[in-house]
């Protein structure tokens, strides 16, 4: 039989990945927060997949942290916050050849977990596929699109990509998955802080074009600095492009923010403005767009963490 795919987190993420694999067949088991949710999953009896307008229920078996089953591939599917200490309590169960891969946004939370588990190969992904949370357990899946993985430490592709074909996931190995992840950081900077500052939606940032030119140069220079010049390459074309192209969307972080949630802040601008502080190097702009978007989440009484 073929090795159980365990999903920390029912997410939006985690439940487009479980049932995708659930329906090819493959053993799926989900990990939920604690008993008490796994009370309200056994209610709901499965996770449901809108996709086309269509909904599906999959069955897929869950489990608390708690549970004797040993891991061996473990998909970790929560927010950046929750993933180093969601992946530490699993830390036990995790067998000696164990492989994780990491769906979460932005840069940071991937080496805290690696520092939990250094028994285990961890592999980042980078997706484009979006999905959001139309009820508990629930899932509707917006835009199709694509996910990277890689291993910065390790280029050899792992056998279980077989699987991810099988449940029909779009999806390349990447031998330069820290170029994506840093790439994808910086578009985020320099455009979903300021929808929340302007109150706008991406294509509103048109507007703002010497502010969000002052900020690319900034990344740039710190995507230099880093190791990475192959993120910095071009980049506010790319901006440019892609505030076009998604002119008529809410930012993820706009819509945190607007449904009063945790943003991931510390994992895009805060890890931006924490690794130019560790090269020493000064971006003002880049500092004071931070400054003034933690400023304003206090201000809503949000978490500026
Ligand atoms: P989400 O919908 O908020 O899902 C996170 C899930 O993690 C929640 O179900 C939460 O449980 C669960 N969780 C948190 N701590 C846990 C724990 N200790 N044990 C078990 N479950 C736990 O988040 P998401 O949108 O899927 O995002 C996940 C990551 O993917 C983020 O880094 C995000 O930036 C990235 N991403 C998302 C998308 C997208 O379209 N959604 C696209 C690209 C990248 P509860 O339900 O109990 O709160």
């Amino acid at each position: 039989m073929s090795t159980p795919w365990h999903v920390l987190g029912a997410g939006s993420l985690g439940t487009l990945w479980a049932t995708r694999l659930a329906r090819a067949g493959l053993p799926v088991r989900l990990i939920v927060r604690d008993a008490e949710r796994l009370r309200s999953y056994q209610v709901a009896g499965g996770l449901t997949l809108v996709e086309h307008g269509a909904a599906t229920t999959y069955a897929v078996p869950a489990q608390t942290a708690d549970d004797p089953e040993p891991i061996r591939r473990l998909l970790v599917a929560c927010k950046a916050y929750d993933a180093e200490s969601a992946v530490a309590r699993l830390a036990p169960r995790l067998s000696a050849d164990a492989e994780l891969i990491l769906l979460q946004n932005g840069l940071g939370s991937q080496d805290a977990v690696a520092a939990q588990v250094p028994q285990a190969r961890c592999i980042s992904a980078s997706s484009t596929e979006g999905a959001f949370r139309d009820g508990d357990w629930r899932v509707v899946f917006a835009g199709h699109g694509f996910t990277w993985l890689g291993d910065a430490s390790h280029p050899v592709a792992p056998i279980w990509l077989d699987d991810l074909d099988a449940a029909k996931i779009p999806h390349e190995w990447s031998t330069d998955i820290l170029t994506r992840l840093w790439r994808k950081l910086a578009l985020n900077c320099a455009i979903n802080p300021l929808t929340v500052l302007h109150d706008c939606r991406n294509g509103g940032l048109e507007q703002h074009q010497c502010e969000v030119a002052t900020l690319c140069a900034e990344l740039a220079e710190l995507l230099e600095r880093c190791g990475q010049p192959a993120a910095a390459v071009n980049l506010q074309q790319e901006v440019e492009r892609v505030i076009h192209a998604t002119a008529a969307n809410y930012s993820s972080m706009y819509q945190d923010v607007a449904n009063q949630r945790r943003t991931e802040i510390s994992y895009l601008l805060g890890h931006a403005c924490k690794v130019a502080t560790r090269h020493q190097l000064n971006l003002p702009h880049l500092n004071q767009l931070q400054q003034r978007l933690v400023g304003h989440l206090r201000s809503l009484g949000l978490p500026s963490d």
